[in-house]
């Protein structure tokens, strides 16, 4: 009998389950709701929720809405989008995570409170992540995203670097980021300025448990399913974790894309999935895995 086992530690995290629940609650009770962009980077769960109901709109339909509510996803978004849907009287339902509102707040306030003559803000962060695209928003676009270590030149060396992050990176690379960065300031710089150099890591605790979780759990087995969206930046990341922890592992989307000969020879399997990924879903993948294991 092939053991099968679900990590404990996967499923959506506190921010992407509570949207969903807000998004669900609202369809099951009649409502007209639009979702603001995917609230959700899973294709799976996206079309479950159009299934309920659920109509996705992007930006600019927001000034040509026929009446109903909409819903913002969890990442957040910047101040703009707010002013526009007050404009056109849009009733929104604001489903951002209270811990991407408090970094929002942390880095407004940390900007206004800046010598912007001396002193320079850096965000780790993906420039096309909704999350980042909100928090440029909070600044008026005036910081530096960083993706990678390959950017630290883009920065000025005789400012002050102010580093935050998007919460939902990977916190080893935030401290090869602070690395690099203060490398190049102690490199390039002039002065002395890099010694002024101040860091807060604002990824998600949720995010930081992920890595060290999944590492007990991807060891224990002969191959591993890793199950998330293929446009999810944070699947993506713990999927290149999983298969550095365990080679035999196979990254899907969803339970159809599941072949039975990667299981020749296998005695135990383990599921596990990013944090746009819902214990359901990997519970449908776990069901799936029985079926052709069994077969
Ligand atoms: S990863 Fe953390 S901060 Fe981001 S939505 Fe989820 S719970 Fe909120």
């Amino acid at each position: 009998m092939i053991k099968i086992e679900i990590d404990p530690g996967a499923g959506f995290c506190f921010g992407v389950d509570e949207v969903i629940k807000t998004a669900e609650a609202r369809l099951q009770n009649g409502e007209v709701l639009y979702g603001l962009g995917d609230m959700v980077h899973n294709a799976a769960e996206m079309k479950r929720l159009q299934v309920l109901g659920l109509k996705t709109i992007d930006h600019q339909q927001l000034t040509s809405l026929p009446p109903g509510k909409v819903l913002f996803r969890a990442h957040g978004e910047p101040p703009e989008t707010y002013i526009t849907a007050a404009q056109y009287g849009v009733e929104i339902i604001d489903g951002t995570c209270p811990i991407v509102a408090r970094l929002q707040k942390k880095l407004k306030k940390a900007y206004d409170d800046m010598d912007h003559s001396k002193e320079q803000l850096v965000i780790y962060g993906k420039p096309d992540h909704p999350e980042t695209i909100g928090l440029m928003g909070q600044v008026n676009g005036d910081a530096i995203v960083l993706s990678s270590v390959e950017g630290v030149s883009s920065i000025d060396p005789e400012k002050r670097v102010l580093l935050f992050s998007q919460t939902t990176m990977d916190p080893e690379q935030f401290k090869e980021m602070e690395k690099a960065l203060k490398n190049y300031l102690r490199n390039t710089s002039k002065e002395t300025k890099y010694a002024q150099f101040k860091s807060d890591c604002t990824i998600c605790g949720q995010m930081k448990k992920r890595k060290p979780g999944l590492s007990r759990f991807a060891r224990k087995y002969d191959l591993m399913l890793f199950v998330s969206g293929k446009n999810s930046s944070n699947g993506k990341m713990l999927y290149e974790y999983c298969l550095s922890l365990n080679p035999s592992t196979f990254w899907i989307s969803e339970k159809e894309e599941i072949e039975k000969q990667w299981f020749e020879g296998c005695q135990s399997i383990g599921i596990s999935g990013a944090t746009s990924t819902s214990r359901e879903q990997l519970e449908s993948v776990m069901k799936q895995v029985k079926k052709l294991t069994l077969s």
